[in-house]
């Protein structure tokens, strides 16, 4: 395997990524039973770094681990990791299990979560992405009922990337019961007569901090936003469909199972939001 050269931190320490090493007890590995966050950074600053730290006090809360910093010391860390890499644009990647213990279900006492991050320079996307969108195909979505946990359970997504990947598509749109929740590590946006619509914010899907984030935005444009359920065959027949992530930013979906989505090209909607999403990277141009 190529180890990218980077420094990263494990429980407290610094060191080289091909170095970092956990048990094969860890709750992590044996269970999945942990959460992670992934932070984009711009021009050595991370981006809505708030709205992130406020997402793993949720997710920590929700499974009943201790959140092993405050915001400050989140902050700390992200900021060193920051310094241990040349580019300018990086996405900070950090998990917290629920540590090593004997394996068993319940939770252990008194055990030390572990504590990983490390950065890695982030590549945007490119211009092609950009200009030209993304393919994607529908699928039933698998997952478990609490998909609001960014949990490092992940299997679920794994498979439903892998068959869009499988099927010549960038991600996978699931539906639960025929109502559209988000993408494999995605959220998504369905325009419908110049609307922005959004799923609800509930169990049923992650609240990505650029969901905040693109409703911000189109409050800022004028453009309308509507937050309901959505129907398979609303998406199919959308004007244009979109995806935001922390990687992804905000790209534009031009082709659904094979079949052009809108005019089949980016839409008026993207447009703006792209410019938008783009300016408040700039903003953080030193
Ligand atoms: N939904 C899922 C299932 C995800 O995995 C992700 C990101 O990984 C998102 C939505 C988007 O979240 P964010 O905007 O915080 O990257």
């Amino acid at each position: 395997m190529d180890w990218p050269q980077s420094t990263c931190y494990l429980n407290g320490e610094w060191l080289p990524l091909a170095e970092a090493k956990i048990s094969v007890l860890d709750r992590g590995f044996i269970f999945g039973d942990g959460i992670y966050e992934v932070v984009p950074v711009y021009y050595r600053q991370p981006f809505r770094f708030d709205s992130h730290l406020a997402r793993v006090e949720r997710s920590t809360g929700e499974i009943g681990l201790a959140n092993p910093f405050d915001p400050a010391g989140w902050r700390a860390l992200v900021e060193r990791l920051i310094g241990t890499c040349d580019a300018g644009h990086q996405f900070i990647y950090w998990q917290v299990t629920r540590g090593v213990a004997r394996r068993d279900f319940s939770f252990p006492a008194d055990t030390p979560p572990t504590v990983f991050a490390m950065t890695t320079p982030f590549t945007r996307p490119s211009p092609v992405q950009r200009e030209q969108g993304l393919r994607a195909v529908t699928r039933a979505d698998e997952r478990w009922l609490r998909c609001d946990i960014k949990s490092v359970s992940l299997l679920g997504a794994v498979l439903a990337r892998q068959y869009a990947t499988e099927n010549g598509a960038d991600e996978a749109v699931q539906f639960r019961d025929g109502w559209l929740t988000e993408g494999s590590s995605s959220n998504m946006w369905v325009v419908r007569g110049g609307t922005v619509i959004a799923p609800p914010r509930d169990r049923l899907i992650l609240e990505g901090i650029r969901y905040g984030f693109v409703g911000e935005l189109c409050g800022r444009l004028g453009v309308p936003f509507e937050v309901r359920r959505l129907r398979k065959d609303e998406v199919e027949g959308c004007d244009e469909l979109m995806l935001t992530s922390a990687t992804r930013e905000i790209l534009p979906i031009v082709a659904l199972d094979g079949k052009p989505v809108g005019s089949g090209r980016p839409g008026p909607v993207y447009a703006k939001l792209r410019a938008a999403y783009d300016e408040a990277i700039e903003a953080l141009r030193p």
